[in-house]
């Protein structure tokens, strides 16, 4: 890898940010060489974390001007090796921009530093009665700037919809230095093109997010979660089908298989009710009150039952809805630690194709012999497919990995899906990347990367080369 960084760049650097705010020690630096992806790592030759936004501009001008890669970065929890910065260089750490500046009650909209943690902003908006409902597993540790660079999706997604329907106003700080922003506190703007959406899902590749403005809604009064234990689950699709008839809206339907559940109950040292079913469902209602929800979680059991559910577990206490939500973040951590995860993938299919996806998802596992684990948003069509060496030989399982891969990806290919629902593309599914998208399509989005960043220092390498 070719330096690109020198003891007179790192003087400007700590001129811009202040010394303490740049490091260059490769122990300080650990921490911003990879990402949550399993197996990806590159040193940067420095870090820097600004804390002002003229900063941010003058970072950015001056790695333009000497030609050095500039890897923004969040809370660091991406799934794809976005964060990872692969040509060394410089990462910019949003962390120290995290201040909440804004939650306007009148116009329900929350403007924040693009380093805010997302489960911050949820805890804020909440005591004003107001709802962020973006909710990834990993909204404790993961930043919202992280979250715009992604797209990123949570549980909620299937009432709420995923972060590309609550970004409103968007300030961003271009390759050159340049600051632009869009939008504003509005539900509506048909002035121009919509920077906005073009910057959502860019992965640090296109600007820095910088302040965003995010649409909140009204904290909902009461909730319900249902846990329905299954052992077939070839009546997956035709349930989600007859729920969604039903008129009923669900703000999560989730589902953990099997090795999921052991690997959370290991991990949390819990006992999880029906460990033996094929997979559990899990689903959330929002409403008023629990009598508007009583008639709707009625339905949704009975329909559940009538498919081959093995029990309908109601729960509404909402300090046992909590201990569920820990036991559905664990699942990452528990798989890592109880089951060797060697890769989180997030495909996405249309929701009637679920059976089809996760019976081809089972062949796969069986035809390299390589365990999988299965969990995720069922209601969004996007299933998280874990592959696992468990008690494989390393060597053994990383060779069963690479054809497994590529059949899952053209799997949700042919099912009419894409290679990521929620993760990104970033460095780990760059390879794949041309599956997903034609020729044309990649075309166009390199002629945007050029008019963003004509130097390519912007996150090179990542998405395509
Ligand atoms: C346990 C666990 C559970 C997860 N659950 C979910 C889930 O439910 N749904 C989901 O969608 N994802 C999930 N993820 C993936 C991850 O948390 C999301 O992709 C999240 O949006 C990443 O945010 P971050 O701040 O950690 O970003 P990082 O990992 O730091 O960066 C991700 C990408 O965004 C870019 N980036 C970061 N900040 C900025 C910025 N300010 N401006 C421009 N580019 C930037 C980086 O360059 C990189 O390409 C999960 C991850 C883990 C480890």
């Amino acid at each position: 890898m070719n330096k690109t960084i020198d003891d007179q760049i790192v003087n400007q650097l700590e001129t811009i940010a202040g010394k303490e705010n740049v490091l260059v020690n490769e122990l300080d630096m650990e921490p911003y060489s990879h990402d949550e992806t399993p197996g990806l790592r590159s040193f940067p030759e420095a870090v820097v974390k600004p804390t002002e936004t003229e900063q941010i501009s003058q970072i950015l001008r001056l790695a333009n001007e000497k030609t050095v890669p500039a890897t923004p970065r969040g809370g660091g929890t991406g799934l794809s090796g976005g964060a990872v910065p692969l040509c060394g260089g410089l990462v910019v750490s949003l962390e120290r921009m995290n201040k909440i500046l804004d939650i306007d009650t009148n116009n329900s909209m929350a403007t924040v530093q693009a380093g805010v943690i997302n489960g911050e902003l949820q805890r804020e908006a909440e005591k004003l009665g107001l709802f962020y409902p973006v909710n990834p597993a990993s909204m404790d540790s993961c930043t919202i700037g992280g979250n715009v660079a992604e797209n990123c999706g949570g549980a909620n997604a299937v009432r709420y919809g995923t972060t590309k329907d609550y970004v409103c106003g968007l300030e961003v700080i271009l390759a050159d230095g340049q600051i632009v922003r869009a939008g504003g506190k509005l539900v509506k703007n048909a002035t121009d093109f919509s920077l906005i959406q073009l910057l959502l899902g860019s992965e640090g590749t296109l600007g820095i997010m910088n302040e965003i403005t995010l649409r909140l809604v009204p904290l909902p009064e009461a909730t319900v979660v249902l846990i329905i234990p299954f052992d077939d689950l070839s009546a997956l699709s035709e349930i989600v089908r007859e729920v969604f008839q039903t008129r009923i809206v669900l703000t999560m339907i989730e589902i953990m298989d099997r090795r999921t559940i052991k690997a959370c109950q290991e991990f949390l040292d819990r006992k999880i009710p029906f460990d033996e079913a094929r997979a559990h469902l899990l689903l959330r209602l929002d409403g008023k009150d629990r009598k508007e929800l009583e008639g709707s979680f009625q339905a949704i059991g009975e329909i559940c039952l009538n498919k081959g559910g093995l029990d309908v577990l109601v729960v509404e206490e909402i300090s046992d809805q909590r201990k569920i939500w820990e036991v559905r973040q664990s699942i990452h951590e528990a798989l890592v630690d109880k089951a060797h995860l060697l890769t989180d993938e997030d495909v996405v299919v249309p929701r009637t194709e679920i059976t089809n996806l996760l019976s081809g998802v089972q062949e796969i596992s069986k035809r390299h012999n390589l365990p999988v684990a299965n969990f995720g948003h069922l209601g969004d069509g996007n299933i998280h497919v874990n592959f696992l060496r468990e008690d494989l030989e390393e060597e053994v399982a990383r060779k069963a990995l690479t054809p497994a891969l590529n059949e899952l990806f053209r799997l949700a290919v042919s099912l009419g899906g894409k290679i990521s629902g929620e993760h990104g593309v970033g460095l780990f599914k760059k390879p794949y990347f041309p599956l997903s998208v034609d020729k044309n399509y990649i075309k166009l989005m390199r002629g945007i990367k050029k008019v963003f960043d004509p130097s390519n220092i912007l996150n090179p390498g990542k998405i395509f080369d």
